[in-house]
């Protein structure tokens, strides 16, 4: 796993799109239709305001089934980025997963899988093993067990109850469940210390 320059590294917060920034539209093509969830700017403005970075990662496997464009999910996540914004609130950056998922054609970027946080990892020199991995799905909660991380499931309206037991059977000291994404992130600040990065990303707002 690269993990960057252990002395350089800073911990982040990976948080799930649908269903945990915005509002599940279910393979989401049209961006006149993101909205998003409330609290949702305020809890990644808390975030930015500790100096920890916010990555967005997403599972888009509308993109290999034909539903998506590639050009229309860029739209919607410029438009998620547009509101954020609008909010107070910044990401440093945004993974997609644009596979299928399917067993016969495997990938390892789609969540549970690393390759997003690996890729994220190496680009913006942060510490997997510091971060919060946080989700309404178990499968954005699952990283937190392989990287040795803070996993917080933030159950929604769409979260399937075997999700819910799977994080409530999963509970410890570095693994828990929220009722907000505000929540979340105050949980995950306080474990990670709100500790100023040595280096704070340059294009962070
Ligand atoms: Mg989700
Ligand atoms: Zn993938």
């Amino acid at each position: 796993m690269t993990l960057g320059d252990a002395r350089s590294a800073v911990p982040a917060l990976f948080i799930d799109r649908d269903g945990t920034l915005i509002a599940d539209a279910h393979y989401l093509a049209d961006a006149s239709r993101v909205q998003l969830l409330s609290g949702a700017a305020a809890a990644v403005a808390q975030a930015n305001a500790a100096q920890v970075p916010v990555v967005v990662v997403t599972n888009q496997s509308g993109i290999a089934r034909g539903l998506i464009t590639h050009a229309q999910y860029e739209a919607v996540r410029d438009q998620t980025n547009t509101l954020l914004n609008a909010g107070g609130a910044a990401v440093l950056a945004t993974y997609h997963c644009p596979h299928w998922g399917h067993p016969k054609e495997p990938c390892d970027c789609r969540k549970p899988g690393l390759g997003m946080y690996r890729e994220a990892a190496a680009a913006h020199q942060l510490d997997l093993m510091q971060s919060a991995y946080i989700g309404d799905r178990w499968r954005d909660v699952q990283p937190a067990l392989a990287t040795g991380g803070i996993g917080i499931l933030v159950p929604g309206i769409e979260t399937p109850s075997a999700d819910v037991e799977a994080a409530r059977s999963a509970l410890s000291a570095r693994l828990f469940m929220a009722e907000s994404i505000a929540e979340a992130v105050s949980i995950a600040l306080a474990m990670i210390g709100s500790r100023a990065p040595l280096q704070p990303p340059s294009d962070l707002q």
